[in-house]
């Protein structure tokens, strides 16, 4: 979470912060700052709330700067407060500090600082790192090394950025568990905790690794790591472009993402189908087939939304591969002690591959010996670069904090590991073939589901005033459920649970009565009929139902209050059409509730702190 931006060279950096700021916004909004050091003077300008508040307070100052860096919070230690955002600084307000990630031996560092006689203002874990940092540099150190020592001492994560009055040609960063990217312009150079920030100025990238810090001039960078050994970075070029980070022309990067949904789950599976052969042809998985073929288990570890794309993913590798599956959440995962050994395959799911848990699991599946596969958005991305392999979702850039095109793509990139596995276990070519002519009609399907918008936008109207949501579902929509209660919960705020539709009896059922709105998806498959017979229950019961039906269904629409029709796809790819017209509902709920649907109250979009 949060977002980091700097910037160093001629220009007055203050728009390029703020622009930078808002892009990053959906990390973190819970306050934002500016730090800025000019020839004559430096300052902090800090706000409690958006970026578009800490922008009222730097129009009226009027200040120009070519040396900054700026922040947006989403805090872990201590409340949203104007005290509490970053920069930090130390005594003289001549060191500014910005930080992402959590320094989990803060208390026991402070202590040791006040004996000293520095004196803290703040609630944070961050501003320890300041006063450590000054400690440093008033033994004489230059900026570089004063940051290096301080990192030694620091347990915990961070990426971080600092400057400092006493030498104003430079930024210092580090990088422990939470990204940090350096952008390479001409006599100018940029610092960003995600490329987004920075792909209007430069497409050229330097990403940082775990344990390394760097020195940012305007023409030059230099890198080691914290332990002072010589490193040498390449330079990555960025293929995201503008267009991509921009709401193009909707109200809410929401909206604009699920209609992106046709060309996103297009890309992700562009150029990846042998229909010839029935099968798939992944590039990041290339001479790992074999090994994945041989797990003796394949576990899916992840957080949120892409766990519930997991438990797709689950359903279609047992089905088609026989290789037990089983999903964990990364967090459970990673402190259990889980048993792995090296005949596993894991894979980890995030859209950022910045997700601090599903890391941490993957850095603990790899001691264990395991295969480890990343499945990533953000191209370059921790996880993506921490991994044996894997596999890009490509998406394009998922900026509204509820994922929405990144779940689509996350089933069609487990509908292509599970190609590439299957046809050398059970699945025939015959079905092979079967599974990519309905993956390359998914994109026709998903438009006719997008058309009905304004149907499901007059159907939200009537459950706005809802105080509670149940969703219910079975196979492969049983997910589904989950990740429509999710959708609903993060961005209208209304109560809402996921249960398989047959669980419904055991505890659920009780809750049921004329003021309880039910989302049934009962679509076409082997569970039908059962499906329909849970439906039943809930209207003996008066509960209100909303059902997700196929397209030619005849008869659901006769027992329920309001339907929504989806085309019929192959069972295992239907999960990419039912959840489509539920992250709509999600959607047009939280608008007419006035609520802001794109950065959801507490919620940041990529959770780098555990
Ligand atoms: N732990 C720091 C704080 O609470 C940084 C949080 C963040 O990553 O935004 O201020």
């Amino acid at each position: 979470m949060c977002g980091i931006v700097g910037y160093i060279g001629a220009k007055n950096c203050v728009p390029i912060l703020i622009e930078g700021l808002k892009r990053l916004e959906y990390r973190g909004y819970d306050s934002a700052g500016l730090g800025l050091i000019n020839s004559d003077h430096c300052e902090v300008i800090k706000n409690k709330g958006k970026v578009a508040e800490l922008e009222k307070l730097v129009h009226q100052k009027n200040i120009q700067s070519s040396l900054g860096i700026g922040h947006t919070r989403w805090a872990t230690h201590g409340e949203p407060s104007v005290i509490n955002a970053h920069p930090h600084v130390n005594k003289e307000k001549t060191l500014f500090l910005i930080h992402n990630g959590i320094i989990e031996n803060y208390l026991s560092l402070k202590k040791g600082l006040e004996v000293e006689g520095y004196q803290f203002v703040s609630e944070t874990d961050t501003e320890v790192l300041a006063h450590l940092i000054d400690h440093y540099l008033k033994l004489k150190n230059s900026l570089f090394h004063a940051v290096r020592y301080a990192l030694n001492e620091v347990e915990g994560t961070y990426g971080i950025a600092v400057i400092y009055n006493g030498e104003k040609d430079k930024i210092v960063v580090a990088k422990k568990g939470s990204p940090l990217v350096i952008g390479i312009g001409e006599n100018e150079n940029y610092i960003a905790s995600d490329v987004t920030a920075l792909i209007a100025y430069t497409k050229q990238v330097v990403y940082l690794e775990d344990g390394e810090i760097a020195e940012i001039t305007a023409n030059s960078f230099k890198t080691k790591t914290i332990l002072d050994e010589d490193i040498i970075k390449e330079i990555n070029q960025v293929e995201v472009g503008i267009d991509d980070i921009t709401k193009g022309g909707y109200p809410h990067f929401m909206l604009k993402e699920i209609m992106d949904q046709p060309g996103s789950i297009f890309n992700s599976m562009r150029g990846r189908l042998v229909f010839d052969e029935g099968i798939s042809k992944l590039g990041g998985l290339q001479g790992f087939e074999e090994r994945i073929l041989n797990s003796r288990r394949i576990i899916i570890s992840a957080c949120g939304t892409s766990w519930h794309a997991g438990l797709v993913g689950e359903y279609m590798l047992e089905q088609y591969t026989g290789i037990p599956t089983e999903v964990d959440y990364a967090s459970e995962f990673r402190y259990r002690n889980p048993i792995i050994t090296k005949d596993d395959t894991v894979i980890f799911i995030s859209q950022s591959g910045e997700t601090a848990d599903t890391l941490a699991a993957l850095k603990e599946a790899k001691k264990k010996g395991a295969l480890c596969l990343g499945v990533c958005n953000v191209v370059g991305s921790s996880i993506a670069r921490e991994s044996h392999a894997g596999v890009y979702i490509h998406a394009g850039p998922e900026i509204g904090v509820a994922s929405t095109k990144a779940f689509t793509a996350q089933l069609v990139v487990f509908s292509l590991i599970t190609l590439l596995i299957a046809r050398s276990k059970s699945l025939s070519l015959q079905q092979g073939q079967e599974i990519i002519c309905e993956m390359q009609n998914l994109t026709k399907k998903i438009e006719t589901i997008l058309k009905q918008n304004e149907i499901i936008e007059k159907i939200a109207e009537q459950y706005v005033d809802s105080k509670n949501f149940l969703y219910l579902g079975r196979g492969y929509n049983f997910p589904v459920a989950l990740e429509g209660a999710l959708k609903l919960k993060e961005i209208s705020y209304i109560h809402a649970e996921g249960y398989p539709a047959a669980e419904m009896k055991h505890g659920p059922i009780a809750l049921i009565d004329d003021n309880m709105p039910v989302v049934f998806i009962a679509t076409k498959d082997y569970t039908y009929d059962k499906v329909v017979s849970n439906i039943q229950e809930v209207r003996a019961r008066k509960g209100r139902i909303l059902a997700i039906i196929s397209e030619d269904d005849d008869q659901i629409e006769k027992m329920v209050d309001h339907v929504i029709r989806v085309p019929q796809t192959h069972s295992m790819l239907m999960p990419i059409l039912t959840v489509i017209p539920l992250q709509l509902l999600a959607y047009h709920i939280a608008v007419k509730k006035g609520l802001n649907v794109d950065q959801p109250r507490n919620l940041a979009k990529s959770v780098t702190v555990e």
